[in-house]
């Protein structure tokens, strides 16, 4: 990260009023082409969803490990690198929203390509905007591997649809933002999870989140579990997040 995105990508286009009763989801856009970004961001916005778009591969990376997103689009050719490097970069970091790639190209080796390297589906350019709202429709009802509901990680299981966390058989006494923690951590486990990640899952966008409160979410999270025997531990990489690890080597940095 030699730039600084960090603005742009987050700032972009932040809706948070869209209608409501919609079912709305975040939507990550990386495409260069400013028509087709402005046309993607536009259509998606006005179904209800709610669109960063940024144009460059480091940009979108960056967003895509700030944010959680239910829906990442990526163009195949951007300025500073390979939409498949992107695509393939994103799951090596434990980043599992459904990608649908945007491409000039018509081959079909470009398509399984596309879609080998992490991809979930692929619009050849250019589309009919009822073809677009068709694809993201079909890839958000699709389960992914992010809406799992039940993780086990170790002795620990984190049954996502019962909010009930388990261990041999009987249920952690864990209160809603702990919970949601060991959601997250779990989702992402032996993952780093960097800490705005964590707040932004824990808290709204108006909620102040004092320094210390992820952080004493964490510690009283680390102490329901050890109660409990799990052998899963919440390791913390300071400055940066935490990782829910099973004894696995680490996977990322
Ligand atoms: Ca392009």
């Amino acid at each position: 990260m030699a730039q600084r995105p960090e603005a742009k990508a987050r700032r972009v286009a932040d809706d948070p009023e869209g209608p409501s009763g919609v079912a709305q989801a975040r939507v990550l856009v990386i495409e260069d082409d400013t028509d087709i970004r402005l046309l993607v961001g536009r259509e998606l916005r006005a179904l209800g969803h709610t669109v960063d778009a940024v144009g460059l591969a480091e940009e979108g990376l960056f967003a895509a490990r700030a944010t959680e997103y239910g829906l990442m689009i990526v163009d195949l050719g951007l300025p500073d690198g390979d939409g498949l490097d992107l695509v393939r970069e994103l799951r090596r970091r434990g980043i599992a929203a459904p990608v649908l790639m945007l491409t000039a190209r018509r081959k079909v080796e470009d398509r399984v390509a596309g879609l080998s390297s992490g991809a979930d589906d692929y619009l050849v350019k250019p589309f009919a905007l009822a073809e677009l709202r068709a694809r993201v429709a079909a890839l958000l009802r699709r389960p992914t591997r992010l809406r799992e509901s039940r993780f086990a990680v170790g002795n620990l299981v984190v049954d996502c649809d019962a909010l009930e966390a388990v261990v041999g058989g009987v249920s952690l006494p864990l209160a809603r933002k702990q919970f949601r923690l060991l959601e997250l951590l779990a989702r992402r486990r032996n993952h780093m999870t960097p800490k705005h990640m964590i707040e932004e899952a824990l808290y709204g966008y108006d909620d102040d989140v004092s320094a210390n409160s992820i952080e004493a979410h964490v510690s009283k999270l680390r102490r329901v579990l050890r109660a409990a025997g799990v052998a899963a531990v919440i390791e913390t990489r300071r400055g940066i997040g935490y990782r829910l690890a099973d004894g696995e080597p680490p996977r990322d940095g």
